[in-house]
């Protein structure tokens, strides 16, 4: 963040530039706030538009600190230039950057800049950036309701309905301009209709015109201004950060509800015993709405299932009647899990009707509150109030969620196979006594310049997976999502700021590196690290996850050799001299005397990487002297090498 206003070029001054004045807008966001700018734009934290690329791309200038204190400004190479350097310098200067050659360099460098823009901290601190924003706007949202078997296939056409549909007439005809540029499918685990279906709701977003001084939004999510705090360097507002995501009233959402307090698992609950209650009471000949959804073809199996409805009718009485405010959301649904497909006596022994009868009435449980939370929905508000969903309130949801996010084009088939397997694997933990509470929200964005983004594709899909801790089985389906994603087979990205277990080999094998014989981003990345960190030598800024994951200087090399004598006799003694000190901490070096047939003369071993070493000629013919280092990561060993010459003459 810049942390004051200036003008960099005097050309473009927003204090004489009216388009500059008023508020100002991101271009898109994460889903969710919650984050600092730099650490969501450093891993490429993505909303779903899928019209434009993540936030990331919007940085114009990186202020970075490097180990050893160095300040580098870093732009990428554009005509005519962001900034002059006079007026760089001296904005920086006032802020108390020191300016010596050693101290301070300007970089107009677009493969250090898109290095630098997603690199898990490992260049050094960023200090502050610069973002390129536009005149407020409002958005336009809609959510549907879907059956993911009926829209999985659209999601390969991008001309389909998903990406290409016109606002709704009347929203036209109060200024909403173009089609849908924001797509979002939230995929329900738990099946229903005997396990074939699955709930999907559907969001869409379109721009829509500011719509006078006070926007739906902007109160509820900002309010008044309050104190400026030194802590975070600027003002505070009265609803800043603190209140329930807006979603069109001033009434939270029910998934807000639900993670507040306990009555949106009540309410669900009860809709559910009055269901089964009804298809009891009439021995099966009443079906109400959500029960004929999960039986989808007919009611004859489940009515050989109302025994055990009853006893189970019995439990969630029992849970709803001592349902307290204070009961955590996830932490109920665990027991209410528990209780319907684990319970004691074990199902297996018990009968093959109970536990028919217990997943049946979990995944009715889970069809209800999901239809809920993804229910049709229609509203429009400021940009940041639409883009921004976390719930600040929100005391038990997202603060034990595990959650992994895998990207891959939008176009392959993958991407389905990935899904479905994710469905598949639910099924089976609810056979197994466990089940997931979260869903799998697939996100759509452009591709990214930086190196190590994650959106590669014309348009692609980021598959959130996302589930409550508490409720045994959500680690399990989180675990299995990410061994999935990195089975080549599926080859998914990972999102660098979620759940990420990366080894080395798997950042190779997908952003290559000509050293692994497979040119490509991540070679242009550690090229720049070198470039920043003297080829590795400043390492403060490695830590176990860029070493884990391959995100550092792999290669080491020679700074220079030097010999005294190019032309030497019999018996002379020539000097060799050498500089290797650029290299990451454990590189070793050596010096091999080779004839001109490629025979070693000798070998020394274990020296100094600044050093000196002599040696006396035996024999005729050219002499080469070369120095090598030597580097070995993650086991495997590189080399870098530089030779000189010296003729011997009789
Ligand atoms: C509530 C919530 C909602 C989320 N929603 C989304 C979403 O909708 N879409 C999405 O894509 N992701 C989402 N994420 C993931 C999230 O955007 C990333 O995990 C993000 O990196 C978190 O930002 P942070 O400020 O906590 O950074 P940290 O986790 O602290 O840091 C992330 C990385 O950035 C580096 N970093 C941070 N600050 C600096 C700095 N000043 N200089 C150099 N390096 C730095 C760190 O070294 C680290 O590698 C969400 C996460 C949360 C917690």
């Amino acid at each position: 963040m810049l942390k004051k206003t200036w003008s960099l070029d005097p050309r473009h001054d927003g204090r004489q530039t009216p388009e500059f004045g008023g508020p100002h807008a991101f271009n898109t966001l994460g889903s969710a706030g919650g984050q600092t700018v730099v650490g969501a734009l450093n891993t490429v934290t993505h909303g779903g538009d899928f019209d434009r690329p993540p936030i990331a791309d919007s940085v114009l200038a990186i202020h970075l600190v490097a180990d050893g204190g160095k300040h580098y400004w870093i732009e990428p190479e554009m005509t005519p230039t962001l900034t002059d350097d006079s007026s760089l310098t001296q904005a920086l200067s006032d802020l108390g950057v020191p300016m010596g050659a050693a101290d301070f360099e300007i970089v107009r460098d677009s493969k250090l800049f898109n290095a630098v823009l997603v690199s898990a901290g490992r260049f050094g601190v960023i200090y502050s950036v610069i973002l390129e924003a536009r005149p407020q706007y409002q958005l336009y949202e809609q959510r549907r309701l879907f059956e993911w078997q009926d829209i999985k296939d659209q999601i390969k056409n991008h001309n389909s309905d998903l990406y290409d549909e016109p606002g709704p007439l009347l929203a036209v005809l109060s200024g909403l301009t173009g089609n849908n540029h924001f797509l979002q499918i939230v995929v329900c685990l738990t099946q229903h209709a005997f396990f074939s279906k699955n709930l999907a709701g559907v969001t869409k977003r379109w721009t829509f015109p500011i719509s006078g001084p006070n926007p739906p939004g902007r109160w509820e999510r900002v309010g008044r201004k309050l104190n400026f705090d030194p802590l975070i360097q600027a003002d505070r507002f009265e609803n800043a950060g603190n209140q329930h995501s807006y979603a069109g009233d001033p009434h939270p959402s029910l998934l807000d509800i639900a993670c507040s307090h306990a009555d949106f698992l009540g309410g669900v609950i009860q809709g559910v015993i009055h269901e089964i209650e009804e298809f009891v009471d009439s021995h099966g000949t009443l079906i109400g709405p959500a029960l004929l959804t999960m039986v989808a073809t007919g009611n004859a199996g489940l009515a050989l299932l109302i025994p055990e409805l009853l006893v189970i009718l019995a439990i969630l009485r029992e849970i709803v009647n001592h349902l307290t405010p204070a009961n955590r959301f996830a932490e109920t649904m665990n027991a209410i899990k528990d209780q319907l497909l684990n319970p004691t006596p074990d199902p297996v022994t018990h009968g093959a009707n109970r536990r028919a009868a217990g997943v049946f009435v979990w995944q009715l449980i889970c069809y209800k509150a999901f239809a809920s939370q993804q229910s049709d929905n229609t509203y429009e508000a400021i940009s940041y109030a639409v883009m921004d969903q976390h719930d600040y309130k929100d005391i038990t949801c997202n603060i034990n969620v595990d959650s992994v996010e895998v990207f891959f084009d939008s176009v392959d088939d993958r991407l389905i196979a990935y899904i479905d397997s994710l469905i598949n694997y639910e099924k089976q933990l609810e056979y197994g006594g466990r089940a997931t509470v979260g869903y799998a929200a697939i996100r759509f964005t452009q591709p990214t310049r930086a190196l190590l983004g994650m959106q590669k594709w014309p348009i692609t899909a980021a598959v959130e997976v996302s589930c409550l801790k508490d409720v045994s089985g959500g680690e399990n389906l989180v675990t299995y999502a990410t061994t999935l994603a990195l089975n080549p087979n599926f080859n998914g990205f990972l999102h660098w700021g979620q759940r990420n277990d990366y080894k080395v080999a798997d950042v190779q094998r997908r952003y290559g590196d000509v050293l692994n014989g497979m040119p490509g981003d991540l070679g242009d990345w550690r090229a720049a690290l070198s470039r920043i960190t003297d080829n590795g030598l400043f390492d403060g800024f490695s830590s176990d996850f860029t070493r884990r994951t391959g995100l550092e200087v792999v290669q080491p090399k020679v700074n220079w050799v030097t010999v005294d004598l190019p032309e030497a006799t019999l018996g002379q003694t020539v000097t060799i001299n050498w500089e290797a000190r650029s290299n990451p901490p454990g590189t070793r070096a050596a010096l091999s005397v080779t004839a001109a047939d490629g025979t070693e003369l000798r070998l020394f071993d274990n020296l100094p990487l600044l050093g000196s070493q002599t040696y006396q000629i035996e024999q005729h013919g050219v002499h080469h002297f070369t120095i090598r280092t030597s580097y070995i990561f993650n086991g495997e060993k590189r080399v870098g090498s530089m030779t000189k010459d010296v003729n011997v003459v009789p």
